[in-house]
């Protein structure tokens, strides 16, 4: 690392910051032939972070406060993250799964005692997590005999690109064109007597997310995460419970099923985990409870480079540094008061916001209709602030859980700004 800090704290940046010596616009060029183009980044050649801040290869500044997309947990560049991973690959990488190691069973002891579930399996994404759970759920009434597959899912629902995981997905542009796995129903979020009616004796699981993240930022309505739990001990179906976006922290807990200020823990069967638990470095996991134990056993599944060491240590100090540093615990504060910014926002601005929703540091500010999200983040990155779409008109803040007071403000005092320059629709 070159970089030092003057005495005001200011990170000094000098020429030899980053590995490369091309500039942003040649590697820009270069990635225009090159890189397969289903992406469509922004014109940035990013290059460093600290905390809640980015830097490109010339040294330019943005505001972070979509973290890696509701990844980059601790922030980036976090002095004991950087240092543990750097230890575990001086010490140990990779095994596969013909041996046990130490990281991967403390890790999986220490998710199930967060969450009360019994049993981890590891993968290294939210895809692969969620198709892990789509298999759980077939193989288990499989192993009883019995013919129940249907999967019920929740339209706007995202659960990944991997064609299982894309056919719970409830967006059908994304499906558009790649047919899918057999077998999903998809009915309205919130509505649960749309569930009962499909709640034939076919369906093995409910999918569903304790906020829709991608879908755009739409908390659970009360009660029904806990309506979706009877129906589904009524019918002995399994309720699987993506916790990719929500889980480790982002909601101002460990989990979005537990317990909130509006309701009590609901149980689920099994969770999904990925974004947030090793704070950038690629892992997944999908958490399940002592009955699902035997429903995949030896051969039915698996991953070459789940649960190895690095992913796994880089997972636990995480899982240390939120708890050291009591990140989860000021999360719901911070939500509170990005809350409160943003409605100052939609107060100000009547003609181009229409309210806010979310839980903790997974927000989203409401456009009104005609303005496109998407279309709008090119301008906040050129006022240096770093935000996503979800839906066509949320803007979605999922900062960096150590993301402080004054950096959210700065951030929404920008985001405010290009807002009140946008052209009436
Ligand atoms: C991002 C996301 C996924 C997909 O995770 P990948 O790591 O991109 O495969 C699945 N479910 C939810 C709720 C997500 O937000």
């Amino acid at each position: 690392m070159h970089v030092s800090v003057s005495a005001a704290g200011e990170p000094r940046v000098s020429s030899r910051t980053t590995m490369t010596t091309r500039t942003s616009a040649e590697l820009l060029e270069l990635a225009s032939k090159r890189l397969y183009p289903n992406y469509k980044p922004a014109a940035m050649m990013l290059a460093r972070g600290r905390g809640a801040e980015l830097f490109d290869v010339e040294g330019r500044r943005w505001l972070d406060l979509m973290a890696g997309v509701a990844v980059c947990s601790v922030g980036h560049a976090h002095p004991k993250l950087a240092a543990a991973i750097g230890e575990q690959a001086a010490r140990l990488m990779h095994v596969s799964n013909y041996f046990y190691n130490e990281e991967n069973v403390l890790l999986a002891d220490e998710l199930c005692r967060l969450s009360g579930l019994s049993r981890a399996f590891f993968c290294n994404s939210g895809a692969e997590a969620n198709e892990a759970m789509f298999k759980l759920a077939r193989r288990y009434f499989h192993a009883k005999g019995l013919p129940r597959t249907r999967i019920i899912a929740f339209h706007n629902a995202f659960h990944g690109r991997t064609m299982g995981a894309l056919s719970m997905t409830g967006t059908p542009k994304y499906r558009e064109g790649f047919g899918g796995v057999e077998g999903v129903t998809h009915v309205a979020y919130g509505d649960l007597a749309a569930v009962k009616a499909e709640m034939k004796g076919d369906v093995a699981a409910v999918i569903v997310e304790p906020v829709q993240g991608e879908g755009g930022v739409l908390p659970a309505p009360a009660g029904f995460l806990e309506g979706l739990r009877a129906i589904c001990d009524e019918h002995g179906a399994l309720l699987l419970v993506d916790e990719v976006q929500t889980g480790i922290g982002r909601l101002g807990r460990w989990f979005g099923y537990q317990a909130s200020d509006t309701r009590g823990e609901v149980r689920p069967d099994a969770i999904s985990l990925a974004k947030g638990l090793a704070g950038g470095f690629p892992i997944g996991a999908m958490l399940t409870s002592e009955e699902l134990a035997t429903a995949l056993p030896p051969g039915t599944h698996g991953s070459t480079f789940g649960g190895n060491p690095l992913a796994c240590c880089a997972a636990r100090t995480v899982l240390r540094i939120l708890d050291e540093e009591g990140i989860v615990a000021s999360v719901k504060a911070k939500g509170e008061r990005l809350r409160a910014m943003l409605l100052e926002v939609v107060r100000d601005l009547p003609n181009v916001c229409d309210g806010e929703r979310g839980e903790g540091l997974l927000r989203g500010l409401l456009l009104k209709q005609g303005y496109v999200a998407r279309d709008i983040l090119p301008k906040l990155a050129d006022a240096g602030v770093l935000l996503t779409a979800a839906g066509d008109r949320v803007l979605r803040f999922t900062p960096p859980l150590v993301v402080t007071e004054s950096e959210l403000a700065e951030g929404v005092a920008a985001v405010r700004k290009v807002l009140a320059g946008l052209p009436p629709v």
